[in-house]
């Protein structure tokens, strides 16, 4: 069974998230748990966290099919001392909310060097951010995002985030989401037939699909290994509707969050729709 929902609004309280997902017909959401524009915002109160999770209940998601973004300030391989040191107040305070939250997952981006380290450092920085933060929470796992790649973030390879993998020692809390448009413009053509197998061959093969959490599905505005992030409405980018069709006829993408980040908020439930009108 496939669950696509989008990274939906909690404007006005984390509360609301779920009757927006449920208003696009979404059978699973994203969203943030806190204003991502700011490193802290104010804890929940009791009634945030209970609302939550009433409206979870009402429009039937489970924890397994939703999955909070964290802020994009956060930056968790940071070269510099004190800001590597408020980046993981940041992610364990973000972790912390899930927790309150009933929540099994958080999403991130790993993090960028900044060109003053190598990338080999920044990924071995991100892995110790990762095991400071699992030590001190428990039942959340930690979803690392491939990047496309842009400016110095570093997961743009799959053998960035099996290196991060490798290096965390609590194993059954971490995991990956794979955001199409990240890698398509990162250098894996999915958006053919045989690209898209060996990249899909590749990835079980460097990673493994048991730590696979969930997917952004994005069109992209840019070409395939141009290293930049521009996403794109489902069908509208370069990537059209192909590579959508096979990921939503493939069953390794069952049961896990496949959440749109696409641009026009207008079109989500229309791109929910038509995704499931794909399938055969
Ligand atoms: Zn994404
Ligand atoms: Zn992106």
């Amino acid at each position: 069974m496939k669950y696509v929902g989008a990274h939906v609004s909690a404007s006005g309280g984390v509360e609301n998230a779920p009757e927006n997902a449920h208003k696009i017909g979404a059978k699973a959401f994203a969203l943030f748990t806190k204003n991502q524009k700011q490193w802290f915002s104010k804890p929940f109160t009791a009634e945030n966290i209970e609302k939550f999770k009433a409206n979870c209940e009402k429009y039937g998601y489970s924890p397994d099919h939703i999955l909070p973004h964290d802020s994009y300030l956060i930056n968790l391989g940071n070269p510099v001392p004190e800001n590597l040191e408020k980046s993981r107040k940041a992610f364990l305070d973000e972790m912390q909310r899930c927790e309150q939250l009933g929540l099994k997952m958080l999403n991130f981006h790993p993090g960028s060097h900044l060109k003053k380290i190598t990338e080999d450092q920044c990924l071995q920085l991100i892995a110790e951010s990762i095991n400071m933060i699992l030590d001190k929470t428990q039942g959340v796992t930690a979803v690392i995002e491939n990047t496309a790649g842009q400016g110095s973030n570093v997961g743009y390879k799959f053998e960035h985030l099996a290196a991060i993998i490798e290096m965390v020692e609590d194993k059954s809390r971490v995991g990956v989401c794979l955001d199409t448009c990240h890698t398509y413009t990162a250098g894996y053509d999915i958006k053919t037939d045989a690209g898209y197998r060996t990249t899909f061959e590749e990835f079980e093969r460097i990673v493994g699909f048991q730590y696979l959490r969930g997917l952004h599905l994005n069109d992209s505005k840019k070409e395939l290994a141009s290293r930049v992030d521009r996403h794109d409405s489902i069908g509208k980018g370069l990537l059209g509707i192909e590579p959508f069709r096979r990921i939503m006829n493939d069953p390794r993408f069952d049961n896990m969050p496949l959440i749109l980040e696409t641009p026009d908020t207008n079109l989500w439930a229309e791109e929910i729709r038509l995704l499931y009108e794909l399938q055969e």
